[in-house]
This record gives C-alpha cells, structure tokens and sequence, in this order.
C-alpha cells in the first residue's frame, strides 16, 4: 500500500528585527523536533566569542563568498549590517528531499529571495515582532552580547526590517515566549499538512479509487 505518510520537507524561515527573538524560538522549535534541521549560514562577519565555524555559521572571506554565489551554491544571499551573508543550497536540497524540514534565520531580504526560488511551494515564513520597541531595546540589552554602539546599530536597522512583516506568511507577537512558541508551533504541525508537503496523497488516493471501484459499484 503506498504511505499516505511520506512527506516533502518544508523550509521554515524565520525573520525578524534582531532581539525580537527569533533565535530563541528557533533553538525551542529544534528541541521539540531534533529532525529539523538548521541552515547553517555563511557569513563573511567575524565569529563572536562562543561561536564555533560549521555550527552557527560556516565563516568565510569575501573573495570565498563571492566565489560560492557565483558558482550558483546559496540558496540565497544578502548584506546585512556590514557583511555578506548567505544560505547554502546543497543542504537545504539534500535535506526536504529526504522529508526533513529546514529553519532558517535569516533577513527579509533572504526570505523574498527564496520565495520566488524554484523552492518556494515549500516556502513557511513567519515573521517575529516585538510586543513594543522599548522592549525590543531591553532584550538586545539584556542579552549581553554587543556593544552599545552595536545595539544602536541594530536599533537603527530594526525599522528597516520590521517593514518587511506583510511580506510573510504568518506574523507572531512574541509577548510571552511560552505562548508565542506554542503558536508557532500550532503553525509548523499545520503547515506539514498542506497538500504540496504530502506527494504520497495522490497514490493513497489512487489506492482509494481502485478500492472504491472494486467493491462499491
Ligand atoms: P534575535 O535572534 O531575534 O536577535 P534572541 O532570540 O537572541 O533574538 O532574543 C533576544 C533576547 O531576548 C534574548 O536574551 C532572549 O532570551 C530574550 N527573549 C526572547 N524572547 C523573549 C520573550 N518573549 N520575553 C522576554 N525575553 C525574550
Ligand atoms: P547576526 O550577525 O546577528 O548573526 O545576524 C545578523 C542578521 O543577518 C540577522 O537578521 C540574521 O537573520 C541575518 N542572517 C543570518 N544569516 C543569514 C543568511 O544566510 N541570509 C540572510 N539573508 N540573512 C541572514
């Protein structure tokens, strides 16, 4: 009988002004499906202290990434802050082939690139918010890893972003983070069942059709 069951893999992005906290909801989702798997991106910026190459992001020179573009390997790219930065393709084809679901954190500018991809009936993007923009200060603050000079830097940017949010599929207010990644949640389950994600449908179908022939006519 043929399995109803298997599945395409979908490519999850998540974007938002950084500190709404989108890497937070990523890490929680991860946990809760140890299948997911993270796109790793590559990065021309220079690794902060605890960032290991090949884990959070696989760090390279310029002259290397403009190399990898050119030779058709990122999904996608952009700039952002200062530096280039772009999402591998092999892995990500490697992987929704296999069934598996990829995340992504990446920028606005990344997630239109990959939705007008050759991938994009696979495409779930949401949008994180920050329930207000004093808030959204106090987290970048709070996380402790920039400068202030930085979180002034990021602050800037972040309007820049957060104009992006109809752009998106689905948009969550991360107020409270246990309900936001219930919600998020909610989103991913459903999104596993769109039709475009379940390829074994139209032999489970087909199977229903034959039995339906056989013994109800
Ligand atoms: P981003 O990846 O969007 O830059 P992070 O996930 O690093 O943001 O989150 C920024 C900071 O805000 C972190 O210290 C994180 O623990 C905290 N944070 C994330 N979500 C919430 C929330 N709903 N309420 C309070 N703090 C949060
Ligand atoms: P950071 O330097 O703080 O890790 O990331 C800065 C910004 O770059 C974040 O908004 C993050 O989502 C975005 N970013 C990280 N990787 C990629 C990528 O591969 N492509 C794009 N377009 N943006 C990325």
């Amino acid at each position: 009988m043929p399995n109803p069951n298997t599945r395409r893999g979908l490519l999850i992005i998540l974007s938002s002004p950084s500190g709404a906290g989108k890497s937070t909801l990523a890490r929680r989702l991860m946990e809760w499906d140890p299948t997911l798997k993270f796109s790793v991106s590559a990065t021309t910026r220079a690794p902060r202290a605890g960032e290991e190459d090949g884990v959070h992001y696989h760090f390279m020179n310029e002259s290397r990434f403009k190399s990898a573009v050119v030779d058709g390997g990122m999904l996608e790219h952009a700039h952002v802050f200062g530096n280039f930065y772009g999402s591998p393709l092999a892995p990500v084809r490697e992987a929704i082939e296999a069934g598996n679901d990829v995340l992504f954190d990446i920028d606005w500018q990344g997630a239109q690139q990959i939705k007008t991809s050759a991938l994009r009936d696979h495409v779930l993007s949401i949008f994180v918010l920050p329930p207000s923009i004093s808030e959204l200060r106090r987290r970048l603050v709070s996380r402790g890893q920039d400068t202030s000079d930085v979180i002034q830097k990021r602050m800037q940017k972040s309007w820049d972003e957060i104009s992006h949010w109809d752009g998106y599929d689905y948009v969550l207010i991360n107020d409270d983070l246990d309900a936001s990644f219930e919600r998020l949640k909610t989103i991913v389950e459903a999104e596993r069942l769109r039709q475009p994600q379940q390829p074994g449908l139209v032999d489970f179908v087909r199977g229903l059709h034959a039995e339906f022939e056989e013994g109800e006519r």
